[in-house]
C-alpha cells in the first residue's frame, strides 16, 4: 500500500503551544516514534512519483517557520518530503489568518473568502503580527531548508482560499499570483498543488490536473501507484486525535475508507 501523509506544524514538545492551531501540531519525538512503527511495517519513505509498493510520502502544507525542525529526522532517515506553500504569506511576513481570527480554527475556514478578507484590510495592514511559533517562513529560509534537505516545493495556492464550487472563479489568480512569486524567489515552478483545506469541485480539479502533474487533496485514502489525484491522510495533535499511527489505522479502517469514497465522489459535485 502506498501512503501519503499531511502534516502541519512541529514542535519540539507541546508544553508551550500558542493558544490557537494547537490541533495542527505534531511533536519531533511523537513523529520519530511514527517514522520508526511504519518502518517496522516495512514501509520506505519515498518521493510520490516512487514506483514502490510499500512507501510512505511526507508533506507539510501552508509554510510554516517551524517545519525546520524536520531537517534533523528527515536528514537522519533519508525522508524526502513536499513543502507545499501559499505565496502570499512567505513573500509578506502576514499571519495565517486561521490562527487570528477568533472562533475559527482551520477546518471552519473551507468557506472562508480570504479575497474580501485582505480587500477589506488593505493588503496586510491591521492584520496582527503573528506568534513566533507558528510565523510563516521567508523565502530565504525555504531556499536554506531546501539546500540542506531532500525538499520539494509544492504550490499551495497565494491567499490559500479555498477552491469549493463558490470560489472556483478565484483559481486562476490562486495559480498564476502564486506561480509567479515562487518563480519570482526561488526560480522553481511546483510541479504539484496542494488543495487548500483540501476543498475542490469537479471543475477545479479538472483544471488543476491540466497546470500540474499531480493534485493533493485531505480525502484520507492510500494512494494509487501513478495516480495524478493523491489523497492525503491528514494527522493531527494526538492529543486530540490520539496516537499517529492510530489515526492513520482509523484512515484505513474499511468503513471509514467507504465513507471517505463517498464523501469525495459526492465532493466533486458540490
Ligand atoms: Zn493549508
Amino acid at each position: 500500500m502506498k501512503l501519503c501523509l499531511c502534516l502541519h506544524c512541529l514542535c519540539e514538545s507541546y508544553d508551550s503551544l500558542p493558544t490557537s492551531g494547537q490541533e495542527l501540531f505534531i511533536s519531533l519525538p511523537d513523529l520519530r516514534e511514527l517514522i520508526k512503527q511504519l518502518q517496522d511495517r516495512g514501509y520506505q519513505f519515498t518521493p510520490i512519483d516512487d514506483g514502490g509498493d510499500q512507501t510512505v510520502t511526507i508533506t507539510f502544507d501552508d509554510g510554516y517557520y517551524n517545519n525546520r525542525l524536520f531537517a534533523e529526522l528527515a536528514t537522519e532517515y533519508s525522508i524526502p518530503f513536499i513543502l507545499f506553500v501559499s505565496a502570499f504569506y512567505l513573500s509578506s511576513g502576514t499571519g495565517f489568518p486561521w490562527l487570528d481570527i477568533t472562533g475559527q480554527s482551520y477546518d471552519q475556514m473551507h468557506e472562508f473568502d480570504y479575497y474580501a478578507y485582505f480587500g477589506a484590510n488593505a493588503g496586510t495592514a491591521g492584520i496582527p503580527e503573528p506568534d513566533a511559533s507558528v510565523r510563516p517562513m521567508t523565502f530565504s529560509e525555504l531556499q536554506t531548508l531546501a539546500n540542506s534537505c531532500q525538499m520539494e516545493v509544492g504550490c499551495h495556492g497565494y491567499y490559500h482560499q479555498p477552491l469549493s464550487s463558490r470560489f472556483e472563479n478565484r483559481l486562476a489568480q490562486e495559480r498564476d499570483t502564486s506561480m509567479a512569486i515562487l518563480r519570482g524567489s526561488l526560480n522553481v515552478s511546483p510541479r504539484y498543488f496542494s488543495l487548500a483545506n483540501g476543498q475542490y469541485s469537479k471543475n477545479v480539479m479538472r483544471q488543476l490536473l491540466n497546470s500540474y502533474d499531480k493534485v493533493f487533496t485531505i480525502d484520507g485514502r492510500p494512494v494509487r501507484s501513478n495516480g495524478r489525484v493523491v489523497h492525503r491522510m491528514s494527522l493531527v495533535n494526538p492529543a486530540l486525535g490520539g496516537p499517529l499511527i492510530g489515526q492513520i489505522d482509523s484512515a484505513l479502517a474499511p468503513a471509514r475508507r467507504i465513507k471517505r469514497a463517498l464523501k469525495t465522489t459526492r465532493n466533486l459535485y458540490l
